[in-house]
């Protein structure tokens, strides 16, 4: 008895397990014969890639706009991105928030819809990219700081892996941030009283890391503060 694996030396990666488990002649054809793959493109080979990519890539520029619609709410209630990209996000939002005003709607009384505010923010969602604690708005790669210590300066996506949020242009704290510069802060403290006197230089750099830390706790949460609000 043959396996129904036999003489298949070149198949699709994603047909080899169903193939191996078929241990007879017919049963292997009846089997193949009858299989419909839920997707047909698995059935090519590079098909299957292409459509998870363009699945992944559908996934996060929906996620990026939920999140850059979410910050915009945020501005419009008067709680303001922090970092040294802050300026330029608030300029955006203003400027987006000045296109929605009734003013300029295309007819009296419109009302502007989501679809129009996700429309304004569609292009700027497209730049932003997700670190571990901050957005990164890869609007121009030259000012991108990662990609100057690395020295690849026109490259087309940045470093998320070594990112320096607190010295980037581009970058940007948020409320939804704070917790992990807190925790961060936190750790650095404790390992700061667990050091030696003697080790000066190790004392120096982190200590370093925990004022850097806790200055941009300090910054979300004065920006969080909402200045609409009575503070009686
Ligand atoms: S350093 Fe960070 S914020 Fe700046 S471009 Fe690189 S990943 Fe984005």
């Amino acid at each position: 008895m043959k396996t129904a694996a036999t003489g298949t030396s070149v198949q699709p990666h994603a047909l080899q397990p169903l193939r191996l488990t078929a241990t007879h002649d017919n049963l292997g054809a009846e089997a193949f014969g009858e299989f419909q793959y839920p997707t047909p493109p698995l059935s090519r080979p590079g098909g299957a890639q292409a459509e998870l990519l363009a699945e992944v890539n559908k996934h996060e520029a929906d996620r990026n706009l939920e999140l850059i619609l979410a910050e915009f709410q945020n501005y419009q209630q008067g709680v303001l991105p922090t970092g040294p990209g802050a300026r330029s996000l608030t300029e955006f939002f203003a400027s987006v928030d000045e296109k929605l005003e009734p003013s300029t709607a295309p007819a009296p009384k419109t009302q502007r819809s989501d679809r129009d505010i996700l429309n304004l923010l569609t292009k700027r969602a497209k730049t932003l990219h997700i670190g571990p604690a901050n957005f990164c708005w890869f609007t121009d790669p030259s000012r991108a700081l990662c990609l100057k210590l690395a020295g690849t300066p026109t490259a087309g996506r940045p470093l998320v892996g070594m990112c320096d949020s607190a010295r980037c242009p581009q970058a940007t704290h948020h409320p939804c941030h704070r917790p992990i510069w807190a925790e961060h802060a936190e750790r650095t403290k404790t390992f700061l009283g667990n050091l030696g006197t003697t080790r000066r230089t190790e004392h120096a750099r982190l200590q370093a890391d925990y004022d850097r830390a806790m200055r941009v706790v300090a910054e979300i949460d004065a920006a969080t503060t909402n200045p609409f609000e009575d503070p009686a």
